[in-house]
Parts: structure tokens; C-alpha cells; sequence
């Protein structure tokens, strides 16, 4: 099998190269091969596979990063085969348990496992088994909550310890584990004890994501004894990522454009934050003859099941859902993933988008946004922030994370993405893959850093001024308004006097350059937003953050905003060789009004495409 060659930044182990797991030459490898061709099927490994399937026969502890579809699976089911006991396999939903053993048994592989699906007779069916040395079960699954609720199971897997008939412990979708990952289960932190009452069992670790911070979690949560570590690269080459300016109060309708202008007939799935908008949505677009449907936790099991496969089967094109659908869903041929509303976290949204091209044919990633959709979260999240306040945070630093990452117009969005889970990527890979090359790599825009850190610091006292007088709330907008000298709401009017020396200071920025600004001051902590209700609506308003002081009163930070090179800059635009068109979507988010620079790029462009540059 190929090796892969993947980097990854700081101090990471890969045993995915070391020849001591990657060969053919083990007692084993003979009984591997057979099984691998004759009871899976198969005729290729798939990067790491190979590599980690002796490691786990070698009864060593592995740590096992794919991506979804990567094939994690056979890394486990193979080696289960070949052990003389059991292997239990930990997995967090009912529904991937029943898909995984429903394959097993079309393999004619023995697997059982022990949910609330099952009737008495059946249970007691599993337990016999479990008791009879002779019997030729190799892989049972169970879910984390079955493993703390039940003490017949716990008892049942002592007895098979002592035995010697408990080969192993497979953790799927580990990433569960941790309160920094982005699906934290609270009962897959009872998973340590394994260790502790089972020591000489290997505990095999599988996720498709896991950034540096988790992946440190789950081993110190587990107890993993130095694990051997097989990591794939994560990125997806034949996916297109594309950020979009959010229309705020035609959303829909925008999205309802794309599908039309750029999707019709084809298999997607829209993310909406609310039930309501995923019903709303699919509405819309069944009233334009778009084959739609929506699907959400609000609809009963059997409406859901039912949804889910008319659109597996392609029945209905486009399912409008919200992040409760997805997971352990295997269709190849999905050509889109649109956000409707920005995703909860960069974790979140590579898991969400990564639906699209399991095929490997090129497929759609758009993202909507708007900054506001903070505030539907923080809605949504208000009983967190009060039962539990670092679980809150945690998940506001996630949210910030992704604005800045929606934010940014300038850094490859594979390169962004990547590097958040550690692996290093050349940019160059997403520029000269034309097809898919992600937006940022696309436009031909050339960005400066401006320096805004004066701008910053009279913004914050702006704040602070209108703050003091404690009897009025500023939003973010209505901060804009009077930085940027525009008309302002009668409610600020009232304040005239207190602003004036603001007043407009920000001229020469644009209105969306004041709010990017605000935006990074936000994510730095040297703004935050409080929210109250006006109105019975929640509504942000914004307040000096902790850590204003230092930016105001020493020269330790500087606050930059990422620009379009002006105009007269034109002998610094580099016209990349591989591609001609225009970024539409940068535009859109730049609100681009220069249309004499636009014209400067074609005409350059015309002048390097004629000179073949
Ligand atoms: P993961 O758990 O990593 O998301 P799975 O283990 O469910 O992925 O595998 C995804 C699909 O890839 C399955 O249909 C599986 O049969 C298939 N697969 C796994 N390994 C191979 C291989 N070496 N060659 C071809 N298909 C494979
Ligand atoms: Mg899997
Ligand atoms: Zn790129």
C-alpha cells in the first residue's frame, strides 16, 4: 500500500511510515491478506490502514485519525477476527451501531450488540454467549451509557477478563471525550475507568477529528499507554470552499439562487441553525419546484428515518437540517453543503462540510455569513451560561474561532482548516488544484495588513464614554453609525455630546471595515457583548472586554485589518498563472466598489494571459 506523505506542526509521532508496521512480513500477515481479500472483499489498503491493522494485531495501544470515509473501521473489524476473544467496540449512537453490525453480518462476520433495541430473550441471548467459551462472537458493540448503566455487562466483561477472553477495547468516535472537541458526550468520560479495571487490554482510539488540544485530552482522559499514532491528512482535495457575505433578510432567497443557478437536480444538504428555519427553508424552495425537504430533532424517529431515506435514495434532492443530521451517513454523491448559518466551530463545519464528494468527484462547500449569527447562538446558549459557565465559554471561543475564519480573505482555507488540526499544508496544492481551489486561492486580490490599532483605541473609548452613562445600551451597529459619521438612530442623538469627539473619526474605513474591526476586538477580549432583552428580543450590546486596558493604555498589541491593496499598488498584483476568473465571492464580502480596479485586474490579466505569465 502507498505510503502518504503528511506533515504536521510541532512534535507529532506518526507510525504510519515506520516499517516495523508497515509490511507483510509478520506470522500474521498471511491470515491478514486472506481476511482482507476474502471476508472484506477488499484489494487496496487505504493510506495507514495497512500500518495500523498490525499494530492493533501486535496488541498495542493505537490512536487512529482518519478522515469520515477514511476507513477506520476495517482497522479494528480485521484484527477482531484474528484475536481469540472479543473486541468491544464503544460507539455513541444506536443508529451507527445497527448500520456497522448490519455490514458485519452481510460479511458473515459474528457481531452482536446490546442497546435498548433489543427484547429480553434477545439480551439474554447475548449474555449466554458471552459466557460460553466455544461461542464464536468477535465483535460486540455497546454504547458509553450502557457501559456505565449496567452492572450485569460490567460484571459479564470481568468474567471474560479473567478468562483471558477480552481481547480489546475500541473507542470510536474518541473525539467524544473531550470537552474541547466539538460533540462532547458527558458519558464517554466514565470511559477511564477501562483502564483501571482492565489493564492489560489494549484500547484502540478512533476519530475523524481531533485538533492538537483533544487529542492531548483523550490520551491523558484514557490513559492510553504510549499509543502507536496513525494520522491521516485531513484535507480534501476534491472539495471547493467558498465564503459568502450573508444577505440578512433574504437568506433563504439566497440560498434558493445558488441552488438554482449552481446546484439544480443535484444532491445537497443545507445546515440552518432552528428547526423553524429548516421547515421555512424547505418550504421555500418546494414552492419553487426544488425537491426539498427538512429534517431536524422536532420530527418523530419514524419521520425522521423516513426523511432521511427519501433523500439517501434521491427521492427528495436537497434535505434542509439542522447539525442533528449527518453523522455515521454514508452517501457518496452529495454535491453540496451549504450553511445557511455559520457553524458552531471549525471542527463543526470540517465535519458538516466534508458530507460533500465522498466520492471524490468535486462538490460545493458554501458558507453564509453574518457576524450576527453569534447572537442567535448566544440566545440559544443562555441556560449554558448559567448551569455551566466554562462549557459556555468554551463554546464562545469556538464560535470566535470560525468568525475568524470566515473573516479572513486572505489565507487558504485549506491551509486555515488543516492547520487547526495540526497538520502543516502547502498552499501551493489548493492553487494548483483548479477545479477546487478554495476562494481565497482564487482571487487575484492582493491584501495588506493596516495597521488600525489608533482606530481600535478610540473605538473602545467611545464604548467606554457611552458606557459610563450606564442609563443607555450601544449596539455594535449603532457603534459603527457614530464612528463612521453616519445618520444615527434618535436614541443616539440624545447622546451627541457624549460621542462627539468619535464622531465620524472612522470616515475614511468602511462601514464593513468598522465592524470587521469590532469583530476582532470581540474575539480578543477587548470588547464583549452583554446580552439584554429589548423588547423581549435579545439584543447584543457592547462594553470594554478585560483585556482593553492593555491595549489602551501600553504598546503591547497592535491591532491589524486585513485590505484590499489600493489601486495605485498596481505594480504588486501577481496574476497566479492558473487561473482567470474573478472571485465573486470576495467581491461580495469586500463590497467592492471600485469597478475601475476591477477593470485594471481584467485588463492585467488580459495583458499576462496574452503574454502567456
Ligand atoms: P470511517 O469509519 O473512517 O468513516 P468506514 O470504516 O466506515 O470509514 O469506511 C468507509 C467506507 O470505505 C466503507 O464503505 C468501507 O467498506 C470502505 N473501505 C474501507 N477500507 C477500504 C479499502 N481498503 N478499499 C475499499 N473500500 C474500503
Ligand atoms: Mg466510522
Ligand atoms: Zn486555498
Amino acid at each position: 500500500c502507498a505510503a502518504q506523505t503528511v506533515s504536521f506542526i510541532g512534535n507529532v509521532k506518526d507510525d504510519g511510515n515506520d516499517p516495523n508496521f508497515n509490511n507483510f512480513d509478520f506470522p500474521h500477515s498471511r491470515n491478514l491478506l486472506h481476511l482482507f481479500k476474502n471476508k472484506f472483499g477488499l484489494h487496496q489498503f487505504r493510506p495507514n490502514q495497512l500500518p495500523a491493522i498490525n499494530a492493533i494485531i501486535l496488541n498495542l495501544d493505537c490512536f487512529i485519525l482518519m478522515p469520515t470515509g477514511g476507513g477506520k473501521s476495517l482497522c479494528y473489524q480485521l484484527p477482531a477476527l484474528l484475536a481469540p476473544g472479543i473486541t468491544i467496540v464503544i460507539s455513541p449512537l444506536r443508529s451507527l451501531i445497527l448500520d456497522q453490525t448490519q455490514k458485519l453480518s452481510s460479511l458473515d462476520i459474528p457481531a452482536a450488540y446490546l442497546t435498548g433495541d433489543l427484547n429480553e430473550d434477545q439480551v439474554a441471548e447475548i449474555y449466554h454467549s458471552l459466557k460460553d467459551d466455544n461461542c464464536d462472537l468477535k465483535l460486540l458493540y455497546i454504547t458509553p451509557e450502557k457501559l456505565s448503566a449496567s452492572s450485569k455487562l460490567g460484571t459479564t466483561l470481568g468474567q471474560l477478563y479473567r478468562k483471558g477472553r477480552l481481547s480489546r477495547f475500541v473507542i470510536d468516535e474518541v473525539h467524544c471525550v473531550s470537552q474541547w472537541g466539538h460533540d462532547f458526550r458527558p458519558d464517554y468520560t466514565k470511559l477511564r475507568v477501562l483502564r483501571d479495571k482492565f489493564p492489560n487490554v489494549p484500547i484502540i482510539a478512533l476519530t475523524a477529528t481531533a485538533t492538537p488540544r483533544v487529542r492531548s485530552d483523550i490520551l491523558n482522559q484514557l490513559h492510553l499507554n504510549s499509543p502507536k499514532w496513525f494520522i491521516s491528512s485531513f484535507n480534501r482535495p476534491n472539495l471547493r470552499y467558498t465564503i459568502m457575505l450573508k444577505k440578512p433578510k433574504s437568506q433563504f432567497q439566497q440560498v434558493l439562487e445558488l441552488i438554482r443557478t449552481k446546484f439544480q437536480g443535484a444532491s445537497g444538504i443545507v445546515y440552518c441553525i432552528s428547526r423553524r428555519d429548516c421547515d421555512e427553508l424547505a418550504k421555500l424552495l418546494q414552492d419553487r419546484n426544488i425537491s426539498a425537504i427538512s429534517y431536524h430533532a422536532g420530527l418523530e424517529d419514524k419521520l425522521r428515518t423516513e426523511r432521511q431515506m427519501h433523500w439517501v435514495s434521491e427521492k427528495v434532492k436537497v434535505i434542509c437540517a439542522t447539525i442533528a443530521f449527518g453523522m455515521g451517513i454514508d452517501k457518496p454523491n452529495v454535491r453540496f453543503v451549504i450553511h445557511a448559518a455559520m457553524p458552531k466551530s471549525i471542527e463543526g463545519y470540517y465535519q458538516e462540510s466534508g458530507r460533500a464528494g465522498r466520492d471524490g468527484e468535486p462538490a460545493d462547500c458554501i458558507l453564509l455569513y453574518s457576524y450576527g449569527d453569534i447572537y442567535r447562538y448566544r440566545f440559544l446558549m443562555a441556560d449554558l451560561k448559567l448551569s455551566n459557565p466554562q462549557a459556555y465559554d468554551i463554546h464562545m471561543d469556538n464560535l470566535y474561532k470560525i468568525v475568524n475564519f470566515c473573516e479572513n480573505l486572505s489565507d487558504c482555507r485549506r491551509v486555515l482548516q488543516l492547520n487547526y488540526f495540526g497538520e502543516k499544508f502547502d498552499r501551493q496544492q489548493c492553487i494548483e488544484n483548479i477545479t477546487t481551489t478554495c476562494d481565497n486561492c482564487k482571487t487575484h486580490d492582493q491584501f495588506e495588513n493596516l495597521d488600525v490599532t489608533e482606530d481600535a483605541r478610540d473605538l473602545i473609548r467611545l464604548i467606554q464614554s457611552l458606557d459610563s452613562l450606564k442609563k443607555y445600551n450601544v449596539t455594535l451597529l449603532q457603534v459603527v453609525d457614530i464612528f463612521k459619521g453616519c445618520d444615527v438612530s434618535p436614541f443616539a442623538y440624545k447622546l451627541g455630546n457624549v460621542y462627539k469627539p468619535w464622531y465620524g473619526k472612522g470616515e475614511s474605513l468602511t462601514k464593513n471595515e468598522v465592524e470587521r474591526i469590532l469583530h476582532n476586538l470581540l474575539v480578543g477580549e477587548y470588547l464583549c457583548e452583554v446580552m439584554l432583552p429589548n423588547n423581549n428580543i435579545m439584543t447584543g450590546y457592547v462594553t470594554a472586554g478585560k483585556n482593553a486596558p492593555e491595549l489602551l493604555n501600553t504598546n503591547n498589541v497592535q491591532i491589524f485589518l486585513q485590505r484590499k491593496r489600493a489601486v495605485s499598488a498596481r505594480k504588486t498584483i501577481v496574476v497566479p498563472a492558473t487561473s482567470t476568473a474573478q472571485s465573486e465571492t470576495n467581491a461580495d464580502l469586500l463590497q467592492i466598489e471600485n469597478q475601475c480596479y476591477t477593470e485594471l485586474c481584467t485588463m492585467v490579466n488580459g495583458i499576462a494571459g496574452a503574454l502567456n505569465v
